[in-house]
């Protein structure tokens, strides 16, 4: 993090020194190109000071008045910058078509493209700074910070180029180059408006969510997940989890709970988690694998025969993969899930085998050695379960 700040606060520095080099020279030499990398430059500054601005305010904890907390304030700022960014460059853009039609041109003096030629020069540096610091950090933010700063050495080398045009009397380079550096900066600011009122309006973020639903997908006890929004910023996001339990399952909310917000935590940007939890109208339907009929011992599934059991006798399902030598755990968790099965208790269990019945909606209790101890278990759990 020091590392990143460190960073931030050279490029910071670079970008305004040069911007305001830029843009005294871009002024005495009538240069809209370079007036335009000048504005480029002090987005950039900009840039950087909402990102620390936003982290501050950002990072203030919820209190009675905020109970959401004040991760918004980012994308206020975001907003505010995007929108200059976009009227500034309206106004370059319009300086450059008025430079064309009077045909107004920049004198070319040396020092206006010894100063183009250093920006470019200066970002390169900071470039390969910053992308050497992100693969020692190992962060991809850096690194695209770094990436971001090789794209303004191309800005400034249009200028520099730009000038050389004019030296040899092509009057228009000018304006054509100032034009094509708005339409990089337009595009920048548009994207920051974008993103900015996509977090101001809550909106879901959709990739997001059903990363976190299939992470979810398989904790023991749940029977449906009903929803699941995910909104916020970056690297500042507020996750809805609604998901109905088993009726048996309520007293393992609290470990469901847990389980959710451990698994969550490998997404850093998750900053907070609203359940919403059910009890499922599902009846528990039960299914244990048995070697034979009449026998009382647990089996797995190697096991010939299902006994299923939802209201009073079970009745039984052959097990027609239980000499399968491939896809037997997905193979078995659709036949079960047709049969309506949404409970499996067993001797054992392999983890991916278990990971399938879960997927299918299918919790999973291991450990079982007789079906009648199994079922006492079970039917002791909750009354609510009728087998
Ligand atoms: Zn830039």
């Amino acid at each position: 993090m020091s590392e990143a700040i460190r960073v931030a606060k050279v490029s910071a520095l670079f970008n305004f020194t040069f911007s305001a080099i830029k843009g005294v020279a871009g002024v005495a030499v009538g240069s809209v190109a370079l007036i335009a990398d000048a504005l480029h430059s002090l987005v950039d500054v900009l840039g950087s000071i909402f990102v620390w601005f936003g982290l501050k305010i950002a990072e203030r904890p919820a209190d009675v008045e905020h109970p959401y907390g004040y991760y918004k304030a980012e994308s206020l700022a975001e907003l505010g910058v995007g929108l200059i960014i976009v009227l500034s460059t309206v106004l370059i853009m319009k300086e450059a078509v008025e430079a064309l039609i009077s045909q107004n041109y920049p004198s070319f003096e040396y020092y206006a493209a010894v100063v183009a030629a250093t920006s470019a020069a200066g970002n390169e540096v900071l470039a390969r700074y910053k992308i050497a610091a992100g693969r020692r950090t190992k962060s991809s933010a850096l690194i695209a910070e770094g990436k971001h700063s090789r794209a303004d050495v191309f800005g400034s080398l249009a200028v520099l180029i730009g000038f050389i045009f004019i030296k040899f009397g092509y009057w228009w380079a000018d304006s054509i180059v100032a034009i094509l550096i708005s339409f990089l900066i337009i595009q920048m600011g548009i994207g920051v408006v974008k993103s900015s009122i996509d977090v101001l309006m809550d909106r879901v973020d959709e990739d997001f969510a059903s990363r976190v639903r299939e992470i979810l997908e398989g904790i023991n006890g749940i029977a449906s997940i009903d929803l699941v929004a995910a909104r916020g910023t970056w690297r500042n996001k507020i996750v809805e989890v609604h998901y109905s339990v088993f009726p048996w399952a309520t007293e393992l909310i609290d470990t469901i709970q847990e389980d959710i917000e451990k698994r969550l935590r490998a997404f850093p940007e998750v900053s907070k988690v609203v359940p919403v939890v059910r009890i499922a109208r599902k009846k528990p339907v039960v299914a244990i694998p048995v070697v034979d009929k009449d026998s009382d011992e647990c089996g797995d599934l190697n096991s010939p025969y299902f006994a299923i059991f939802s209201n009073g006798e079970p009745r039984f399902v052959e097990n027609p993969y239980s000499r399968a030598e491939r896809r037997k755990g997905p193979l078995i968790a659709e036949l079960l899930a047709k049969e309506g099965v949404n409970v499996l208790v067993i001797r054992r269990i392999g983890e991916m085998a278990a990971v399938h019945m879960r997927a299918k909606g299918i919790a999973v209790f291991t450990g079982c050695n007789r079906i009648s101890d199994a079922l006492d278990k079970v039917k002791s759990a909750s009354t609510q379960l009728n087998i």
